[in-house]
């Protein structure tokens, strides 16, 4: 038999155990360092508290055994953590722009670390963040979840910018500010206060029972935060966030006249599908007359969406104040925009169009080789910037919604086949500009420093 102090010190042992089985070569040299640093502190951080607490003070211990625990689970996560699972430039390319936000403004905090893994179907999309506690005091690490069956499938990923959100929520720097705005984004609706939402779903959606105390409050809570995250997700990817929610969330949705006894813990996807047209209007991602070289282009992937809202608002669904959507995403964007990046870039339609016309030459959408034609010898051919990959997915969405309107891709197989090779020349795409990356970033540092270092090329 063990004490229970005992006990935790051998599992502290074993924790420890498992770190040093953990990653080995799977990320940079850098990111595994950095990795085992954090981990290495934070089992120093709990050794200490266990070695302070007697085996008498028992509330103190579970503490202690809660935060060994948590540790084991994380490690456990990232040690299932695989390249080859998932669409890693994808990945890297979206940790990039969501670090900075999810940063605590503190004076030692550095920008977390992000660990991908695979894991079951379309529903595993996550990213489990970690809020600041005492033993995650310099940099947080984050597990970002894809779902296996859709490892190539970046123009589905898009929808991970939702997740983002989530992580973003839990950062204590900005959450008030977040909660601001959550405030102006539900203001004046039925789901503005938890009485009001349960009254809502009790006459919408047949729910009858509250559950126990507490319940309705924290589904309220939990609702706000997803339709906030639906905003987070668009202003973050662009048009693209649009397609991959209504893609995946619609053939999830529960059938019209589907009673739950409880209030659900998410919104549901008509209602959300409204609000984020509503959004997508307000930030200009919609064709307009003056807009006449999208209007060529985008026609189709515009009308779906707006089609697709303007019936299920027709059909009732309406839920939240239009007018206070605009205005919370005016706010989220203004939020959003004073973070490196983390804002989908301004629409540049002829850049899409390049993009477009490589995808219709079945190679990956990038404007250099399209456009140029020629080999880059030297830094002092000036290569242009990377192209942004969230214009990549979205070049990729705008020419799926063209060709798939052509007869030949009624079939499934071609369907299948289609969607298959936009992903993959849209991931290969991500990929060259990420090595684009590295290039000027090394470049550019040997014509500041004479040396070429390696190191992290963003
Ligand atoms: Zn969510």
């Amino acid at each position: 038999m063990f004490s229970p102090k005992d006990y935790l010190l051998v599992e502290w042992a074993n924790v420890r155990r498992n770190l040093q089985e953990t990653l080995r070569f799977r990320y940079s040299e850098s990111h595994i360092r950095d990795f085992y640093a954090e981990c290495e502190e934070r089992l120093d951080y709990i050794k200490k508290n266990l070695d302070a607490t007697s085996t008498k003070e028992t509330s103190d211990l579970r503490e202690i055994a809660l935060s060994l625990d948590n540790l084991a689970h994380l490690i456990a996560r990232v040690e299932r953590s695989h390249l080859e699972e998932f669409s890693w430039p994808f990945g890297d390319a979206l940790a990039h722009v969501a670090k900075h936000i999810c940063t605590e403004q503190l004076a030692l905090q550095r920008e977390p670390l992000f660990f991908f893994a695979a894991e079951g179907g379309i529903n595993s999309y996550a990213i489990r963040p970690e809020k600041q506690g005492p033993s995650a005091v310099d940099q947080k690490i984050f597990s970002v979840i894809f779902p296996r069956s859709l490892k190539d499938h970046v123009l589905l990923h898009a929808i991970l910018a939702h997740e983002v959100g989530h992580a973003a929520y839990a950062t204590d720097s900005i959450l008030h500010d977040l909660q601001r705005i959550c405030e102006t984004l539900i203001a004046g609706s039925p789901v503005a206060t938890p009485n009001g939402m349960f009254a809502w779903c009790k006459n919408n959606i047949g729910v009858v029972n509250k559950g126990s105390s507490g319940v309705v409050a924290e589904r309220h809570a939990s609702w706000t935060e997803e339709f906030y995250c639906d905003l987070f997700g668009l202003i973050l990817c662009g048009p693209s966030y649009l397609c991959a929610f209504q893609s995946m969330l619609e053939p999830m949705a529960l059938p019209k006249g589907t009673a739950s006894q409880f209030v659900p813990s998410h919104p549901p996807f008509e209602c959300r599908m409204i609000a984020l047209v509503e959004a997508a209007t307000e930030l200009g991602f919609f064709y307009s007359r003056d807009r006449k070289d999208k209007e060529s282009l985008a026609r189709t992937f515009d009308a779906a969406l707006i089609d697709k809202a303007s019936n299920l608002r027709a059909a009732g669904h309406s839920l939240l104040i239009s007018r206070n959507v605009r205005k919370a995403t005016r706010e989220l964007m203004a939020l959003m925009g004073r973070f490196d990046d983390l804002v989908f870039p301004p629409l540049d339609f002829e850049l899409i169009q390049k993009l477009d016309r490589a995808l219709e030459r079945n190679i990956p959408p990038t404007e250099g080789i399209v456009a140029g034609g020629k080999r880059i010898r030297q830094w002092e051919d000036r290569v242009p910037d990377r192209i942004d990959f969230r214009h990549i997915l979205y070049a990729g969405w705008v020419h799926w919604s063209n060709k798939r309107k052509l007869p030949i891709y009624k079939e499934v197989d071609s369907m299948e086949k289609l969607f298959s090779t936009i992903n993959r020349l849209c991931s290969h795409a991500i990929l060259q500009q990420q090595s684009i990356g590295w290039w000027i970033h090394n470049l550019s540092r040997k014509s500041h420093d004479g040396s070429v270092e390696k190191g992290n090329p963003r």
